[in-house]
């Protein structure tokens, strides 16, 4: 269904709160959806615009059937306004085009609902003119602010919206979702997507990022580790440098060299990338098991390095003493 908040996947509570405001008729005019980036905030807003669009709402939300639920979907709905960045910000001119448009009349009788996402991108500028609409809403509009880090936000907009809390989801649903997702599921092999989805801090669309900031990285580093190529190894090395998040770097190499100690050992079953497997099974004849056992290790006290840490350095180290002694 269509909008329903049955597409709103581990966030009960966020979503049982919103179907009171709507059972009760008193739906708040400043909400606040708070929580990790890529947890279904967004959706659970654009759903609950949905409901309150709706003309024959059902109890899990909009029907998705109606002229409304439709209309809404096509991203065309007279009703629904929509703020984001256009690029780094949320300007003032943006809430203020937003203020025009909501001093004219509506086009339709539904009620009128804003989205801004992510809110905390406004500049502070965007954030004072905004709370003046906060404070006196045109009447039968309703703004739904959606951010990943409340903190951000001036505790002026803060106080004056009723907040709607989304917490990180355990990392089985997120596997569950991601694997569900056309493009993902069917892409990735279901230890790859197990292993994005331990590194997405509950968040499915972190999981997305690491998996396909993966994808090319664990060719690479097959081809790597096959075969000493200094240029590569730089160029690698290089990519690294500004690197904010290590065990998410690390990701590829670790789950590569895992699989190649495990198959220079022997062992055929618990290969994280099935879909490499030939070319791990020519790369694990380049050294003795112990060898990988060592690389490995090396790889993970890489993957639990303070940020500060000197990452190029890392990496052509470990490369070159890699391809230096067996
Ligand atoms: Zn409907």
């Amino acid at each position: 269904m269509v909008g329903a908040f049955g597409g709103v996947r581990g966030q009960d509570r966020a979503v049982a709160l919103l179907l009171r405001y709507l059972e009760s008729g008193n739906v708040p005019a400043g909400l606040l959806f708070f929580g990790e980036e890529g947890i279904g905030k967004e959706k659970a807003a654009v759903a609950f615009v949905s409901a309150l669009f709706c003309r024959t709402r059902g109890e899990s939300g909009g029907c998705g059937t109606c002229r409304d639920c439709r209309v809404l979907a096509s991203g065309s709905h007279p009703n629904f306004l929509r703020v984001s960045p256009e690029n780094q910000n949320i300007l003032i001119d943006d809430i203020r085009r937003l203020q025009e448009e909501l001093s004219l009349k509506a086009f339709s009788d539904r009620p009128r609902a804003v989205v801004i996402a992510p809110a905390d991108r406004m500049t502070v500028q965007a954030a004072n003119a905004l709370l003046k609409t906060l404070e006196e809403p045109p009447p039968g509009t309703h703004l739904l602010l959606v951010a990943h880090r409340m903190s951000r936000l001036p505790p002026t907009i803060v106080s004056r919206c009723q907040k709607v809390s989304f917490s990180p989801l355990a990392p089985g649903l997120v596997e569950e979702i991601v694997t569900g997702i056309p493009g993902a599921g069917d892409r990735y092999p279901a230890a790859v997507i197990r292993g994005a989805a331990a590194l997405s801090g509950g968040s499915p669309g972190r999981a997305l990022e690491v998996l396909e900031e993966a994808e090319g990285e664990r060719e690479r580093w097959v081809r790597l580790l096959s075969s000493p190529d200094p240029a590569a190894i730089t160029s690698v090395a290089a990519s690294w440098k500004g690197a904010g998040d290590l065990s998410r770097k690390v990701a590829a190499p670790l789950s590569v060299v895992r699989d190649i100690s495990l198959l220079s050992s022997g062992a055929e079953l618990g290969i994280i990338n099935e879909d490499l497997k030939d070319a791990l099974r020519v790369a694990a004849g380049r050294k003795t098991p112990e060898g990988w056992g060592r690389a490995y290790r090396a790889l993970l006290s890489m993957s639990r390095m303070p940020p500060q840490a000197q990452k190029q350095l890392m990496v052509e180290a470990f490369l070159f003493g890699f391809h230096g002694k067996g």
